[in-house]
């Protein structure tokens, strides 16, 4: 990645009649990098995408794309080229002809062939040159479509759910593929997809989208340790979420009394707003110790029912109810020993520390 801006959104907004399909976006990709658009259906991704691609044109503010202004130019004249989800690869043609279309008669012959091949070996499909587009795998076929893409050299590549077509196992592998391609191409690579693992294994930093808005841009570690309202912390893993009451001490610590764990001192997240009391905040599952005994190195503790226990292999999930909290606590511990240490109905104690409690602000 370098500190140069490939792509500069501001102040867009994208209007059809009277709805805003996007609002407020303010955006700066750096060249090489690996950019998100995360959020659920509807919530205006595709639309921030194709306003990049040039197939719409924003209602209010500007795209630069490498400092070029892309007021009025059309899709085929931007450096950009798009992986659609359906692939839109040609049935009746072989998969050479499929990765040549977009540079037929633009290009002589010979320097088409060269460069069918060279991208052909860049995702692995090195001799397939005469297969038949419908005699592929789905993961063929979504290779056809990145090459198809990749062999118009794009500064920027456009993919919307690239991978939302491949079962879990293959669309794994092809996670970590792409991803290693793009390192190794330097391309800025910019996703659509609402799935948030993808989006964390795969990018460098995401967006997170809600009503047409981008609520949080952030690398993946920062989104999941510090998200910045309710909305992205339950998009992003799981995360118990608590009413609890802020008081203010000093400058920048704060008092927390988060149902039944008692006080604390917590940090202060810096987009939380003002002088609010009643807040929201976010555990991690794996946050939380779950003890037979009062765990005794723990600042807050409570004491609960398990009512639930799910094994999921790499770890244990336990739903642990709690006077006085009207939702189930989430506990996800590592399966270290291969043993499921507690069963429906067992008491046991919840333990918590100060920095893993995650203020959320108001509840808006
Ligand atoms: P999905 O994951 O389901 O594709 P998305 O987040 O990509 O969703 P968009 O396709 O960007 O969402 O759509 C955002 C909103 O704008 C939706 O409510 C959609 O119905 C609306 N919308 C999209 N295109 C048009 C259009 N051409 N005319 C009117 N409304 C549209």
């Amino acid at each position: 990645m370098t500190e140069k801006n490939i792509i500069e959104m501001k102040a867009v907004e994208k209007r059809y009649g009277s709805f805003r399909a996007a609002s407020d976006i303010d955006l700066e990709l750096k060249e090489g990098e690996f950019f998100s658009l995360l959020g659920p259906s509807g919530c205006g991704k595709t639309t921030v995408l194709r306003m990049i691609a040039g197939f719409q044109e924003p209602s209010r503010g500007s795209i630069l794309i490498d400092g070029q202004d892309m007021a009025g130019v059309p899709a085929n004249n931007r450096p950009t080229n798009m992986v659609f989800q359906s692939y839109a690869i040609f049935p009746h043609l072989n998969v050479a002809n499929n990765v040549a279309y977009g540079l037929r008669g633009k290009v002589p012959k010979a320097e088409i062939d060269a460069r069918v091949t060279e991208v052909l070996e860049m995702v692995e499909l090195g001799g397939l040159h005469r297969r038949g587009a419908n005699e592929l795998s789905g993961g063929q076929r979504q290779r056809v479509a990145l090459a198809r893409a990749l062999i118009m050299r794009p500064k920027v590549l456009l993919l919307d759910e690239p991978l939302s077509a491949l079962d879990k196992k293959l669309r794994e592998q092809m996670q970590f593929e792409m991803r290693n391609l793009q390192q190794s191409l330097g391309i800025t690579f910019v996703m659509v997809t609402h799935d948030q693992y993808e989006a964390m294994t795969m990018s460098d930093r995401i967006g997170v989208m809600f009503d047409g808005r981008l609520m949080q841009i952030d690398t993946p570690a920062t989104l999941y340790a510090r998200p910045c309202n309710r909305a992205v912390a339950s998009f992003i893993g799981e995360m118990n979420i608590l009413p609890a009451l802020l008081m203010e001490e000093g400058n920048s610590l704060l008092l927390i009394d988060a149902a039944g764990f008692g006080r604390m001192q917590i940090e202060r997240n810096p987009n939380a707003s003002g002088h609010a009391r009643d807040i929201l905040v976010g555990i991690r599952p794996e946050q939380l110790e779950i003890k037979a005994e009062k765990p005794a190195d723990y600042p807050a503790t409570v004491q609960g029912t398990v009512s639930n226990v799910a094994f999921y292999g790499e770890n244990i999930h336990y739903h642990v109810a709690v006077d006085g909290i009207d939702t189930l606590m989430a506990v996800s511990v590592p399966n270290y020993f291969h043993t499921v240490d507690f069963n429906r109905g067992d008491a046991v104690w919840l333990g918590l520390q100060e920095a893993s409690v995650i203020d959320l602000g108001k509840d808006k």
